[in-house]
């Protein structure tokens, strides 16, 4: 007899993959905080244990330190498998071009066959960065992208690709509930303030006084989700047997120089802001259409960008010592690789 939890259904034992990374540790809290079990494993790579460190001790929780690339295993049944492993800034993933590549495609088959021995649910992180630099506006599901397999960003679009293909294979020869999310850049705590990303260096450069580093001339565009949104999402996700993919993001679209302006009023930052070269293919643009994920997952975003930058900032601000140090690996450009 199942034993009823939080949220009214079974309590789950879910894997998570990544779990002591970004969007990881709120995954692995937010499955806790409705009543689930959670293993995160994750090689500490770019997360850390700090993430993962008010959930250790329970016995709700267990963390397995391994490289999923070399293998994945755990004992004891498994409701849902969460395959978030992967570099996922720039500079990280660029830094580790062949680990990347290894666990999107070897890591994420020894998630898939946990999720096939345990005859579980299975949901990969993968991101819109399959859409490359896109040329349609905004990005449906149904749109193939627009990736260079062979520039340096490729390890990353090609290795998330490669996992869908993976994802849907095992779901069409194997019959394992696979769902496929694309996420869109998704920002919040916990993120590291030196990662590289353009949310987090603007942060930290603002916080410091630092110039803001914008690549290009600043009208490229993301849009932004807040990260408590996006864990709302990917629950849903897990709870349905929706096989995607689905996009998940906020679609609020800004540019660079808009987000740089938007910081530095919410910090109340004196920073100026300064141009570097725009990194080899760099995305122009980037807007999720959320249609399906509204009609399929009943999910849309709260949190305005506004809020969600205030949020984050308040954070940042009460890790000042970690935000001094990082700011100088930001404006040195030492997060920059491959750029
Ligand atoms: P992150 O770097 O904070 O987290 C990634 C985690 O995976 C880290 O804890 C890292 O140690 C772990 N990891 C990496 N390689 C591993 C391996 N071989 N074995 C075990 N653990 C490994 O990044 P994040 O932003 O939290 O991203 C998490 C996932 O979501 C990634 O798969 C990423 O591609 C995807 N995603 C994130 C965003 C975003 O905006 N944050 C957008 C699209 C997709
Ligand atoms: N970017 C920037 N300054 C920075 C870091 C990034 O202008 O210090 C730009 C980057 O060129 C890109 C956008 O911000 O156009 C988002 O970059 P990020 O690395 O956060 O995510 P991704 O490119 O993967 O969407």
């Amino acid at each position: 007899m199942p034993r009823p939890s939080h949220h009214g259904g079974a309590v789950k034992r879910v894997v998570v993959t990544g779990g002591a990374g970004f969007l990881g540790s709120h995954l692995c809290t937010a499955f806790i905080e409705r009543g689930d079990a959670v293993v995160c494993a994750d090689n500490l790579s770019t997360g850390r244990m700090d993430n993962i460190g008010h959930l250790l001790g329970r016995s709700d929780f267990e963390f397995v330190r391994a490289d999923v690339s070399e293998g994945l295993d755990v004992v004891g049944p498994v409701d849902v498998v969460a395959h978030f492993a992967s570099p996922a800034s720039p500079p990280d993933y660029h830094r580790s071009p062949l680990e990347t590549m290894a666990v999107g495609s070897r890591g994420t088959e020894h998630a898939l066959r946990l999720a096939e021995a345990n005859r579980a649910r299975f949901v990969l992180a993968s991101t819109s960065e399959v859409y490359g630099d896109p040329v349609v506006h905004p990005q449906r599901e149904d749109y193939w992208g627009n990736v260079n397999p062979v520039g340096p960003r490729s390890v990353y679009d090609e290795a998330k690709r490669f996992a869908e293909a993976l994802t849907v294979a095992y779901r069409r020869t194997r019959g394992v509930n696979t769902g496929v999310l694309r996420i869109f850049n998704t920002y919040g705590p916990r993120m590291r303030p030196h990662d590289g990303r353009v949310v987090t260096s603007f942060i930290t450069q603002a916080l410091t006084g630092e110039p803001l580093t914008i690549y290009g001339d600043g009208s490229q565009t993301r849009s932004f989700c807040y990260v408590d949104d996006l864990v709302r999402g990917i629950l849903a996700m897990a709870d349905s047997a929706e096989p995607g993919p689905v996009n998940l993001g906020n679609p609020d679209e800004h540019t660079m120089s808009e987000l740089a302006a938007l910081i530095v009023a919410i910090t109340g930052s004196p920073s100026a802001v300064e141009h570097h070269p725009l990194p080899v293919d760099d995305p122009a643009r980037r807007r999720p259409d959320i249609g399906r994920a509204r009609e399929v997952l009943g999910w849309q975003p709260e949190i305005d960008t506004n809020d969600g930058l205030r949020r984050t900032v308040d954070w940042f601000a009460a890790r000042m010592d970690e935000v001094a140090a990082a700011a100088s690996m930001v404006a040195g450009g030492q997060t920059d690789g491959g750029h």
